[in-house]
């Protein structure tokens, strides 16, 4: 397993076109708006050298050695369990989205998917994949997990749109591989990914074959551009007054990252052109990934309960009855979160290849929740953070000489602790709620892994009415039995 400082120096070796607020940017590491996210993917790799962590992020690998989680797949419920309680703790110690979950969960989708379509169309998919995990395993990488088309019209198919590009699509076949183009949206971490996982985002009918299609490439293949996505107060991150960002160690980021042309080999091709399978892998990665957020979401939501708490403590408030109501309110959303990611977790049951699977129902009830919960506990730690949180001035005003001593008297709450304090706090909840942060904690609860309306479906499709229907209808003595 390697170590977080050998994850950034990995990086030094990739090449990367990538573009930042209209500029080509060469050194990505060393990025100031980047680093933060940096950071919160280089603890992934720190939290499984910790021994006190191990039982939850160090697994077996393929060949029984030890390996970060994040490469691993999982062999039990218990695993899945397991996997909401790491991405809490990780969502608590960074406070952000860290990234890597979106790769963990492509590989487990794509194991089972692989397995089964080699069972059923007599495809050489699976070994392949398994070889590709080996390798994913042994140089311990993070991988990308690339699903979201940019869908141009959404009214039409993949291909009855009159640009062809607007999914991810094949547009040659060679002997030796094939070659791909289109784009991907809102992706999650790819900067600083070694590998990206490349999913159709949609059940593909016989027309789109072009488009039922699944691979993996490295992060640095030719033809790949990254174009970073903006955050709001995202330059806060570029001055010297890193109180000012709120969480100035951790944050996230999403890329659009193009596929001009890109070359696949043979070897990393896990679908091309099975259609009836694309419906699968998309919904087992969107199972996973529901799931994921019952953790991460949960961890951040204990971050920003516990900022709501200091907050009304620093300003005296903390013994009021309403601000326990509302702590109490907040911690109950939030661990009802928790409740449905370990629910679907307990239930998940065996795929034909041996890899547990989610309960998809219970994880897809999962995520409805995280696009709505989130929300109130937002609202609620803004009430408790009172409207200073939108009118404070900055670090730099604090500690200027003349305006400096003012502030601290004026801003100062309880005798003992300082305004300074207050400050970083109020600085915090700003950004989990319309800060950068908010990005992780609010849009992307609400959008990543799938919009609410995409889990809407899937409950409807996934939850027998018509049995719920035959239980009133036998009660109520319309029927017999
Ligand atoms: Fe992981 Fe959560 Fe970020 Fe998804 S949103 S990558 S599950 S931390
Ligand atoms: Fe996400």
């Amino acid at each position: 397993m390697r170590t977080a400082q050998e994850y950034v120096e990995s990086l030094h070796r990739l090449k990367r076109e990538l573009y930042v607020l209209g500029q080509k940017v060469q050194d990505f590491t060393e990025h100031p708006m980047l680093r933060p996210s940096l950071n919160a993917l280089a603890k992934t790799y720190d939290i499984a050298h910790d021994p006190r962590r191990a039982d939850l992020f160090v697994r077996q690998g393929v060949d029984g050695q030890p390996v970060n989680c994040f490469t691993s797949l999982h062999h039990s419920s218990q695993d899945l369990v397991d996997k909401v309680k790491a991405l809490r703790v990780l969502g608590q110690e960074t406070g952000t989205c860290f990234q890597r979950c979106v790769g963990w969960d492509a590989l487990n989708a794509l194991d089972s998917t692989t397995f089964e379509m080699d069972q059923a169309l007599g495809t050489g998919y699976h070994g392949r994949f398994m070889e590709y995990l080996r390798f994913v395993q042994a140089n311990d990488l993070v991988c990308n997990g690339a699903m979201t088309d940019v869908k141009g019209d959404r009214s039409l198919r993949p291909s009855q749109q009159p640009d062809p590009d607007m999914f991810l699509r094949v547009v040659e076949r060679r002997p030796d591989g094939i070659v791909v183009r289109g784009a991907k949206a809102h992706q999650t971490g790819a900067i600083f990914s070694h590998e990206i996982i490349a999913m159709p985002t949609l059940a593909m009918r016989a027309d789109d074959r072009d488009y039922a299609v699944a691979f993996a490439v490295p992060s640095d293949a030719r033809g790949i551009i990254y174009i970073l996505g903006r955050q709001a107060s995202d330059t806060r991150k570029l001055e010297e007054a890193a109180p000012d960002v709120g969480n100035p160690i951790y944050g996230g980021h999403e890329a659009l990252v193009i596929f001009d042309d890109v070359f696949v080999p043979t070897e990393r091709i896990f679908m091309d052109g099975e259609w009836q399978f694309s419906g699968a892998l998309v919904e087992r990665f969107a199972g996973y990934h529901r799931q994921s957020y019952g953790g991460c979401k949960v961890g951040v939501g204990d971050v920003l309960i516990g900022a709501a708490a200091a907050a009304a403590e620093y300003a005296g408030a903390g013994a009021a009855s309403h601000v326990r109501r509302k702590l109490a309110e907040m911690i109950h959303l939030n661990e009802t979160l928790y409740a449905c990611g370990i629910a679907c977790s307990a239930a998940g049951q065996a795929t034909a290849s041996g890899t547990y699977l989610v309960d998809l129902l219970l994880a897809n009830v999962c995520k409805q929740n995280v696009t709505r919960f989130p929300y109130e506990i937002a609202r609620l730690a803004e009430d408790l953070a009172g409207g200073l949180l939108v009118t404070m001035p900055s670090i730099r005003d604090l500690s200027h000489p003349e305006i400096g001593p003012l502030l601290a008297k004026y801003l100062q709450g309880v005798a003992d602790v300082p305004a300074a304090d207050r400050l970083r706090i109020l600085r915090l909840i700003e950004n989990l709620t319309i800060g950068a942060g908010a990005v992780a904690y609010r849009t992307e609860s609400m959008h990543g892994a799938g919009s609410p309306e995409a889990q809407v479906i899937m409950i409807g499709r996934l939850s027998d009415i018509e049995a719920k229907k035959r239980l009133a209808r036998r009660l109520a003595g319309v029927i017999s039995q």
